[in-house]
């Protein structure tokens, strides 16, 4: 994996779709010109492209292309979830912190696929550069809440911090005496109680704090007051109609 080259990170699942683009940009390079993003809240609002174009026209946290325009989100540290349905040929991008995702954005996206035509066999989401269980430490309180939510997924935490052996920097070390937390864990457990089949989802695993290039990570620049700034990653279908196949 080529975590260096201008469009970033690869995933071996959206490569397979020949009518898609894509890319987990490296954290500080622009948008694409023509990207429609929202005006991020940590919300489970999607909307279409349309009402992001030209960007942050509205508050969103996920976007439906409705054109060969690509849409994006921008991130650092939380996840961007890129969606392709090799049904309708459609894309989403959305971003997905922690409170996004209790907050049920993934379905929401989800939802909005389904209503425009997208069956969830057909859905491809790969889950971009985000900070790892190796790197984020969460109140022991904030498990416990989810803990008692019955429409969550059982998640997955530790109280011993895990060890990365793909570390390129020191892992985060202990603030306050939190558990070590896996939201790329939860979102997939997530997409795997709506159904989607457990082949069309793939967690990059690299982790924004500890793994991917200097300057992209929000906690971070939190410990050492680095600076960061933020990675777009987008998608766009590549022509109207042709194939629909994969
Ligand atoms: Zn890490």
């Amino acid at each position: 994996m080529d975590n260096h080259s201008p469009r970033g990170p690869r995933s071996a699942l959206l490569d397979k779709l020949a009518w898609l683009e894509y890319a987990f940009q490296p954290a500080g390079l622009p948008a694409p010109a023509d990207a429609a993003y929202g005006q991020q809240r940590h919300s489970a609002r999607v909307v279409l492209a349309g009402q992001n174009q030209p960007p942050k026209s509205c508050e969103s946290d996920g976007v439906i292309g409705d054109s060969l325009s690509p849409v994006a989100v921008y991130t650092a540290d939380c996840l961007p979830v890129l969606f392709a349905d090799a049904g309708t040929h459609q894309v989403a991008a959305v971003h997905a912190g922690l409170q996004g995702t209790l907050a049920g954005v993934l379905g929401s996206a989800i939802d909005s696929l389904q209503a425009r035509g997208a069956q969830v066999a057909g859905l491809y989401i790969a889950i971009g550069p985000a900070i790892g269980p190796c790197c984020y430490e969460l109140g022991s309180d904030r498990v416990a809440q989810m803990q008692a939510r019955d429409d969550l997924p059982t998640p997955r935490w530790s109280v011993e911090q895990p060890h990365n052996p793909l570390a390129v920097r020191p892992q985060a070390r202990a603030h306050h005496q939190g558990v070590w937390f896996d939201l790329p864990y939860l979102a997939r457990e997530l997409l795997l109680q709506r159904g989607i089949p457990a082949p069309h989802i793939d967690v990059l695993n690299l982790c924004t704090y500890c793994m991917a290039e200097t300057g992209s990570s929000y906690r971070y620049n939190t410990h050492f007051a680095s600076g960061y700034q933020s990675r777009f990653s987008w998608i766009r279908r590549r022509e109207e109609g042709g194939v629909t196949s994969l």
